[in-house]
Formats: C-alpha cells, sequence, structure tokens
C-alpha cells in the first residue's frame, strides 16, 4: 500500500477518563509536530498506547495489542511505537517492557508525559530509543497543546494524585500523591474553552474535593471556593466534576452546588461496600451510616440531584452477609446509576495479598443480583420524571432527534417543532421512557 506523505497518529487509550484527557495532551504534542490523526493504526507512522493498569485485563489487552503493532512495525521499520501512562509507572514494568518488547521506540511514565515531544524529537532526528520513567512526582507542568475531540464537552485537569490507598486501588502508587494545579490556570483554561464555544466542563481529578491550593499570596483554595469561582466565568455553559471521595465531600461543596445556576446538580459518590467490615478492609475510611448521612445531606439542599456511585463485589473475604448490606445500601439510596464491578487483584496492592479471595462464580453471582436490583431502582427513578420539566444540553442530533443530558445528568433523547441545534440548552418536558431512558419534548430553547 502507496503511504501518504503526511505523517499520521494512532493513540490506543485505556482506563479512565483521566487518560482519556491525557491523551488529548499527547495528540496535542503530536500535531505540534506534524502528525494528523489517522482512521486505524494500520496506516499511522507513530503508535502510541496510554495505558492503564487498574485491571489485569487491561494489561492483557495492551501486551496483545502490542504484538499487532510489533507485526505493523516488521512491515514498516520506520514505524515509531511509544507506550506511556499507569502501566510503565508500575515498578519494574517498563524494565519488563524493554527486554520483552525491544521494538518500543519511546517508554515514560504518568509524571514525565510533559516531556513527550522532546522523547519524540530524539527518536525522530537522532533515531535513540527512550526509556525514561519518573519515581516521584514533580511540580505541575501542564501542556497547553491539547488536541480535544470535537464536541460541546471538555474535560480539564484541578489535580492529579491520590493520598487515599484504598486496598484495592494501585493509582496512588503509579499517579503519585496529590497535587492541586493552581486556580489561575484553571480559571484561565475554563475562559479559553467557554470562548471556543465548549458548553459543559468536566473538572478532572482522583479525589476532587481534596483539592487544596494556596497562592503566592497565602491565600488558601479549597474545592468549594474553585466552584464558587469556576461558575462565575462569563458564558453559557455547564459545569461538572468527578471523582469525589465520600469521606472527603463537605457541606460547603453541597451548598455550593445548590446555589450557583452552571453547576450540575450531580455527584459521582463511589460506595464500593455496604458493608463496614469490608469497607474497613477497602481503607475507604467511613462507614455505610456516615456514608448515606451524606446522601441525606446532599437531597437536603439539592433534593432531585442525580447521585451515581461504584461498587465492587467479591471484594477478598466478602460474604453473602456483606453483600446484602450492599444491596441494603442500594435500595435505601436508590441511585440514579451504579457502575458495578468485579473485584480483580492488582499486584502490588495490599487487597493482593488478602486471604479468602471469592471464586469468580460466585462473583459473577453477586454482579447479576446487583444488575438486576439496580435496574428496578433505575426504573423507579425514570417514572419519577414523567411530567417534570429540566434543563437539557443538546449534545448531538441523529435523524432530527436530540440527545443530551439533564441537569442531574440523566440521558434525555427528545424532539422539537424547530429545529435543534448542538451546543444549545433546551427546556425539556419529559414525556416517557423506555426501560431507565427518557424521553421528552423541548418547551423551549434557554439563551439565545
Ligand atoms: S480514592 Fe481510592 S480508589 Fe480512588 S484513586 Fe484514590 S486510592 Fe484509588
Amino acid at each position: 500500500m502507496m503511504k501518504d506523505s503526511i505523517k499520521k497518529y494512532f493513540i490506543h487509550t485505556y482506563g479512565c477518563q483521566m487518560n482519556v484527557h491525557e491523551s488529548e495532551k499527547l495528540a496535542g504534542v503530536l500535531c505540534q509536530h506534524g502528525y494528523v490523526k489517522a482512521e486505524e493504526d494500520a496506516e499511522a507512522d507513530i503508535i502510541v498506547f496510554n495505558t492503564c493498569c487498574i485491571r489485569e485485563s487491561a494489561e492483557t489487552r495492551v501486551l496483545g495489542n502490542l504484538g499487532h503493532a510489533k507485526k505493523l512495525k516488521e512491515a514498516n521499520p520506520d514505524l515509531i511505537i511509544a507506550i506511556c501512562g499507569c502501566m510503565p509507572q508500575k515498578a519494574g514494568t517498563a524494565e519488563m517492557l524493554k527486554k520483552r518488547c525491544p521494538f518500543i521506540d519511546i517508554i515514560f511514565g504518568t509524571h514525565n508525559l510533559s516531556l513527550f515531544g522532546e522523547y519524540l524529537d530524539k527518536v525522530e532526528n537522532e533515531g535513540k530509543k527512550v526509556l525514561e520513567i519518573w519515581h516521584e512526582e514533580r511540580q505541575i507542568k501542564e501542556l497547553d497543546t491539547i488536541k480535544r475531540d470535537e464536541g460541546v464537552s471538555a474535560w480539564v485537569n484541578i489535580m492529579y494524585g491520590c493520598n487515599n490507598f484504598c486496598s484495592y486501588c494501585i493509582v496512588p502508587y503509579v499517579k503519585g500523591r496529590e497535587r492541586s494545579r493552581s486556580i489561575d490556570e484553571i480559571v484561565g483554561e475554563i475562559n479559553s474553552l467557554v470562548k471556543e464555544g465548549y458548553k459543559e466542563i468536566t473538572l478532572l481529578g482522583q479525589n476532587v474535593n481534596s483539592y487544596n491550593f494556596v497562592d503566592e499570596k497565602n491565600n488558601h483554595y479549597d474545592f468549594a471556593d474553585v466552584l464558587d469561582i469556576v461558575s462565575d466565568i462569563e458564558g453559557d455553559f455547564r459545569i461538572k466534576f468527578m471523582t469525589s471521595h465520600p469521606k472527603d465531600i463537605s457541606e460547603k461543596v453541597v451548598k455550593t452546588i445548590a446555589d450557583k445556576q452552571k453547576l450540575a446538580k450531580y455527584i459521582h459518590l463511589p460506595l464500593q461496600s455496604g458493608s463496614d467490615r469490608i469497607l474497613k478492609l477497602m481503607n475507604r475510611k467511613y462507614d455505610s451510616a456516615q456514608y448515606l448521612a451524606k446522601v441525606d445531606m446532599i437531597r437536603n439542599y439539592i433534593p432531585d440531584c442525580g447521585i451515581t456511585s461504584d461498587i465492587i463485589v467479591g471484594f477478598p473475604t466478602e460474604t453473602n452477609e456483606d453483600f446484602e448490606a450492599t444491596e441494603t445500601v442500594v435500595r435505601k439510596v436508590c441511585f440514579n446509576n451504579l457502575f458495578t464491578f468485579i473485584y480483580s487483584r492488582r499486584s502490588g496492592t495490599v487487597a493482593d495479598k488478602m486471604d479468602g479471595q471469592i471464586d469468580i462464580k460466585t462473583k459473577r453471582e453477586r454482579i447479576k443480583h446487583l444488575i438486576d436490583l439496580q435496574f428496578g431502582l433505575g426504573l423507579r427513578k425514570a417514572e419519577e420524571q414523567i411530567g417534570k420539566n429540566g434543563c437539557v444540553l443538546c449534545e448531538k442530533l441523529i435523524g432530527g432527534k436530540g440527545y443530551g443530558k439533564s441537569q442531574n445528568d440523566t440521558p434525555v433523547t427528545f424532539d422539537s417543532d424547530e429545529p435543534l441545534e448542538t451546543g444549545k440548552f433546551y427546556n425539556v418536558k419529559i414525556k416517557s421512557h423506555r426501560n431507565t431512558k427518557l424521553y421528552g419534548t423541548v418547551i423551549n430553547k434557554i439563551g439565545d
């Protein structure tokens, strides 16, 4: 096949929203170096693997796709292959990759992402291979070349790392300790995004509630201050954030969400388990009563707040009674949506060394119970919405219908007598639901 002369890149992204956003930064660097996006990796001049190591399956997929990239490189020796992110950052993995996959040109970790352009120069101009992992986080250095995908939504990092050390989680070992970005930088980036026309900004951090920044005049800013300040930025847009740790979400944060019109009435609050014994083993630092008290506090200030959660089933030693305790909390809260996961062992974490690992059959039975339970609760939530009006951001149009999310982050499909436009806010009356999906009609357009 004849290759055209324009250099092309392809990025394989694994894992969470944070990684998706990091890939936008990598894409920005590649565009600065004259590359354009390839439709598939087979036509790329550089393939980047931006990896995750939260679950064993993600690592297995990376290794499988590296095998495919090796074949592409055999056919095209000029192809550059880079791997970065959580996987090479994990102790011993970069050396393993170098040995097992000598065809990789660039290996770097989570802390030195901002140097990707320099590494690329070394390979392109000097024909050198690069392996550089920083074992400690340093001052945040943001890349100002972010190539965001087209659409109405954009992500903005407000902090990096995590100090919590939940016993099942590898993140603190590969993303380092918490560092908060300066409030001026955050405001500057959001200002630019709003001017570019973005309508939904999601503030990102492993635990946004522990944002903590002190400026040169010794002014302290916490997460509620960030929400307060960014919601005063001029323009017609909505702000969301993720993720919150239940132990850290404060009344001040919830009051700010209630008071500020630009803040979505939506909080993702990972429960992980409803059993106090398992929560202790998970090192989550709250119990089920404290979790439920936070939910009550949120609903007290914001009655229709969308609350979603993550739950892990089959954590080591989880008994039927522990699992029933989780189901009890799920019933009590009646979440708007639930993201359920089967516990999977991660080497390097405390939970990996625990006795009492649960067999896969039991884990599968429990997750099925939980999914069924949530489906029934989701139907109840959907029914409650019938006849209500709410503000929906039109994210895309398909066949003349609008698709978007309400203020409390519920997906809505809607129609209108007038032509709809993406990036506009509409007051939509919910008319029906199919399973947990909502359907409505536009009452009026909001704003210009
Ligand atoms: S809060 Fe816990 S689960 Fe979340 S990133 Fe930190 S250690 Fe991992």
